[in-house]
């Protein structure tokens, strides 16, 4: 087997990257043991925010306060599974310190905002190339909210970091939340609103879609692992795969939570937890009494869209390994979450989910080219931003490929700084 580009993965960040290719004229391959977009990857059943003003680490100054709570409480927001404590411990403590101060706290949100700027637009750009566009809404805004502005206002840091790079926050009253969001309990008081957020209507469809446009205009797919690189005098020769070698001049590791063993292959030991999240979905209509604009409610750190298949209530942080067992009790928890915002959109029966955000400790992805064999590009580690990253770190990768200047600085997004 031969290409000019070997992508590995075909979640939403290869998917993207291999659209990209392909409108370049280069032969690509995606290999993926698994279909794109579906269940297995992070990609299948995110919250489906485009959110451009997505800017904060999940780390923040005195999130160390937390981390007694995180061992106690398994089923809290944010817990590491006891028995992968001694693993993830040095991940841990560079993710308590990564953003500890409100100057790194400030820096890293820049870096995100270059990467996450037009998000929407860029969205809803590819989305018209590639037959999709019923799936982007560029447009629909994002609202957070709390149960009053004294809640809000404890969480005022972040809006401040938010508006200082640009980002329109509008703050919404009592009355104004309630018309705008007629079905959301009235023990929320109190809103912002992100008109320049976007949302996909169908993540997993979209993934899938990407994939499919990329085949029609030449990509090749085949059903297989990545397992390793040959090369010969520090060059990329191919990759190997468990169904043989695919002989290329260039390779993407893509593959999500599982980049590690890649990325250390090419010379690149980089931290890479599985933060792990869940899902709980109602099927149906439009008729479901859900959120008319996607929500973030603050104090249970969910989020709840309303999505082509239904209304999904999408959130927890749960350091683990991919590999051990879902536990299905914070599928619940997400269930008692949307009932609890959205009294009148029936819950007795659902859909549940779990998957892993490919997470470094500082919450910026790793793009750039892999320090110890030349022709492999890592784009992994997109964490809580890998959908609306991901129009952004296709385009950047295939200008690396094709050795164009990429279009925004990646010093801050290298292997090399851990
Ligand atoms: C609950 C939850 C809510 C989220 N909400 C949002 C949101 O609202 N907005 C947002 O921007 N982000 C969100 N995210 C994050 C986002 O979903 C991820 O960052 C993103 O999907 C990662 O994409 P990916 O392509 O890197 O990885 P994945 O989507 O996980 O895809 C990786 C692919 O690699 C394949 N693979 C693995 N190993 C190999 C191998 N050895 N060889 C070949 N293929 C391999 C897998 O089969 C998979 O298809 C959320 C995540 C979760 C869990």
């Amino acid at each position: 087997m031969k290409a000019d580009v070997v992508v590995i993965g075909a979640g939403l960040i290869g998917a993207h990257t291999a659209v990209q290719l392909v409108e370049k004229g280069l032969r690509v391959m995606l290999v993926d043991p698994a279909s794109p977009g579906g269940e297995q990857a992070a990609s299948y059943g995110n919250a489906a925010w485009i959110s451009s003003h997505s800017v904060l680490p999940p780390a923040s100054p005195g999130v160390w306060k937390q981390v007694p709570k995180w061992l106690i409480d398994p089923l809290g927001p944010l817990s590491v599974r006891v028995s992968h404590l001694p693993r993830a411990l040095p991940w841990l403590l560079r993710y308590l310190t990564s953003a500890n101060t409100d100057e790194k706290l400030r820096t890293i949100a820049g870096h995100l905002r270059a990467l996450l700027v037009d998000a929407p637009a860029l969205h809803a750009e590819i989305a018209r190339r590639t037959g999709l566009s019923h799936l982007i809404d560029e447009k629909s805004g994002l609202m957070h909210v709390y149960r009053d502005r004294a809640a809000y206002e404890a969480d005022s840091l972040g809006w401040d970091i938010r508006r200082d790079l640009g980002i329109a926050c509008e703050e919404v009253e009592a009355d104004e939340l309630a018309r705008l969001q007629p079905n959301l309990t009235r023990d929320y008081s109190f809103g912002v609103y992100v008109p320049e957020a976007g949302q996909c209507l169908n993540p997993g469809a979209y993934c899938a879609g990407l994939v499919a446009h990329a085949e029609k205009h030449g990509a090749r797919r085949i059903s297989a692992g990545a397992v390793g690189f040959s090369k010969r005098g520090g060059k990329l020769q191919a990759v190997l795969t468990t169904q043989g070698e695919i002989t290329c001049g260039a390779a993407v590791i893509a593959t999500g939570a599982r980049s590690g063993a890649l990325s250390a292959q090419a010379g690149d030991r980089v931290p890479l937890e599985s933060e792990r999240g869940y899902h709980f979905m109602v099927e149906g209509g439009s008729n479901l009494p859900g959120p008319s604009t996607a929500v973030m409610i603050g104090d249970r750190k969910v989020v709840i869209s309303r999505l082509e298949q239904g209304v999904r209530c999408a959130g927890q942080v749960e350091i683990a390994s991919p590999d051990t067992k879902a536990d299905w009790r914070r599928a619940e928890i997400m269930r008692q979450h949307l009932s609890a915002a959205f009294p009148s959109l029936d819950t007795s029966e659902g859909r549940v989910w779990m998957g892993s955000r490919p997470s470094t400790p500082d919450g910026l992805p790793v793009i750039g080219p892999a320090s110890g064999v030349s022709g492999v590009y890592h784009s992994f580690g997109h964490g809580h931003v890998g959908l609306v990253s991901s129009a952004r770190s296709g385009r950047l990768n295939a200008q690396l490929i094709i050795g164009e200047k990429p279009e925004i600085d990646l010093a801050p997004f290298s292997a090399a700084r851990f």
